[in-house]
């Protein structure tokens, strides 16, 4: 487990584990030549892709940033993807129980990044977290309900319609700050709505950038992945994160890489974007 002290406040990195996706998905235009240098894949042409989730101790609050795959993926999606459902027995080791966390943020709710919002309970689906208050985009998920045929697959409604139905889930309009100390600040690209996690204590900033930049293999402008919406916008996005993120020594959070939760960001000598060692 990784945990860190950001000023007052203690980030703890929790995985629910491994899947694996197209690696010539997760590195959309860029040439296999390029990418399997950086992120090898098997005989199926797949890559290891991890689910970060980041738990933020404030102090006053316990908050839960993105919620992996969950446990509820249908059997058609497990045989492509897995579901290896390991976030709960992380937060157990980390000494918490569900009903510690009391904020929960998604970046956005494709089923990757918010599957243990909800678990199954009979007919029903019910809050995983059940004194949580939860966050997205209201824009977001007006995308996901209009079941566009480029990524219907990607929403699940069971993961967040229940929660709205029930008043847990809260619908934001823009950038926003969620408790004293986290924000969200949307940026596009991915999808039109996705937000990143804005924290910060004491003159310390970390930031959870979720899909705009997934890991740590995915730190140029031009490596997007196949699957964002609008790859001009996630170029754009990811030039106005850099020139905050950079100067401003932010750490920066990667919700896919498989062994690098978070890291702090330079220019190398060519002035690209690369990890600081
Ligand atoms: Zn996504």
């Amino acid at each position: 487990m990784h945990t860190l002290n950001l000023g007052d406040f203690e980030l703890m990195a929790v995985s629910d584990g491994i899947y694996h996706l197209d690696g010539g998905a997760f590195f959309g235009v860029v040439p296999k030549l390029l990418w399997q240098k950086k992120t090898p894949a098997d005989a199926n042409n797949r890559v290891p892709v991890g689910l970060n989730s980041v738990v933020v101790r404030t102090g006053a609050h316990t908050v839960l940033i993105e919620t992996g795959i969950g446990n509820k993926l249908p059997e058609k999606l497990i045989a492509i993807y897995g579901q290896p459902a390991q976030l709960l027995d992380g937060l157990s080791s980390a000494g918490l129980s569900p009903d510690d966390i009391d904020v929960v943020i998604n970046t956005h709710l494709h089923f990757d990044h918010c599957g243990w919002n909800t678990i199954r309970r009979g007919d029903q689906h019910v809050a995983t977290f059940p004194k949580a208050r939860y966050y997205v985009q209201a824009g977001e998920w007006r995308h996901g309900r209009r079941q566009l045929e480029r990524d219907a697959v990607s929403y699940m409604s069971a993961n967040y319609d229940p929660l709205l139905a029930n008043g847990q889930m809260q619908l934001l309009h823009g950038d926003q700050e969620i408790v004293p100390g986290i924000s969200v600040k949307v940026f596009a690209g991915h999808t039109r709505h996705m937000q990143a996690v804005v924290v910060q204590s004491a003159q310390k900033t970390a930031c959870y950038i979720s899909d705009l930049i997934p890991t740590t293999a995915h730190l140029e402008l031009t490596w997007g992945m196949a699957f964002d919406l609008f790859p001009l916008e996630t170029i754009e996005s990811r030039k106005r994160f850099y020139s905050r993120a950079i100067p401003e020594k932010w750490l920066t959070m990667f919700t896919h890489d498989p062994s690098v939760p978070w890291a702090y960001l330079t220019k190398d000598e060519r002035g690209k974007p690369a990890i600081a060692r």
